[in-house]
């Protein structure tokens, strides 16, 4: 069977890396999106034999272009879209910029729109396609500090949701993932103090590994999980049980 091809946005760094790394692992060919670190996606292209693209995924014609030109290089059509990339901008509400509200609805939510939009087409004729949006667990509990990201990652659910419904007799299969504390440069960023209380709420009593959520990517992207659609797979360690 000709090799799959799997897009991953944010697929340079953290969670989208080991995501990129594990599809890779299991035959199929990557493209791993990012933003702006060309140094750090020169290195994981070097070390990994990944293919990066840098576009802004905040940009629907970019997003168009990306998935055009991966499809070009890779030699055929998108078969897997991993829709990972993701920032925060965190503050309470009361003390919140309009562009840090903005910023985070564009670049994880809208986002999604922008890179789905361009790969469905294809997928609904050639009758497959996984797409995984990596939402989070803060987008089931809302978060302090976080009305801009909860709102976003929430938004991923009722699309995931409603286009599962849309595609499901195209054999396009649509699902969320829902990360608790992952140990990444976003999560390493935060205070001391603030992550021996998020270390305490954790059941399982440390944080994720990107290694432990791309398992699970690899999971919902595989042929034989095309009866899974419309789902939320959670990876917290137990700290929030649906
Ligand atoms: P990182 O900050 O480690 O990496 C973010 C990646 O997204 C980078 O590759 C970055 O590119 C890319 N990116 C950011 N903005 C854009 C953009 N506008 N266009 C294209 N690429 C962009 O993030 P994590 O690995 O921690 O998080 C990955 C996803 O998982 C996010 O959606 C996040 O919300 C979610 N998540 C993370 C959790 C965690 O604990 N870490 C918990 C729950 C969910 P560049 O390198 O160029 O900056």
């Amino acid at each position: 069977m000709t090799q799959r091809i799997a897009i991953v946005t944010g697929g340079t760094r953290g969670i989208g890396a080991a995501i990129s790394i594990a599809l890779k692992s299991a035959g199929y060919k990557v493209a791993a999106n990012y933003a702006s670190r060309d140094d750090v996606a020169k290195e994981f292209a070097k070390v990994t034999g990944v293919a990066t693209y840098k576009w802004d995924i905040t940009d629907v014609e970019a997003c168009r272009q990306g998935v055009e030109m991966v499809s070009k290089e890779l030699g055929g059509p998108v078969d897997i879209l991993v829709n990972n990339a993701g920032i925060t901008r965190d503050s309470a509400m009361h003390k919140m910029t309009p562009e840090s509200w903005q910023d985070v609805i564009d670049t994880n939510l809208t986002s999604v729109f922008n890179m789905t939009r361009w790969v469905l087409d294809s997928m609904r004729e050639r009758k497959y396609g996984r797409i995984i949006n990596i939402s989070s667990m803060n987008g089931q509990l809302g978060q302090f500090g976080q009305t801009n990201y909860s709102a976003a990652k929430a938004g991923i659910f009722g699309f995931t949701k409603a286009l599962a419904r849309e595609t499901a007799s195209r054999g396009v299969t649509v699902n969320a993932i829902a990360p608790g504390y992952i140990a990444t440069d976003m999560v390493k960023a935060v205070k001391e103090d603030v992550m021996k209380i998020i270390l305490s709420g954790i059941p399982v009593g440390r944080l994720g590994e990107p290694e432990e959520v791309a398992r699970c990517v690899v999971f919902l992207a595989a042929d034989d999980a095309a009866f899974i659609t419309g789902s939320t797979l959670s990876v917290n360690g137990g700290q929030y049980m649906d």
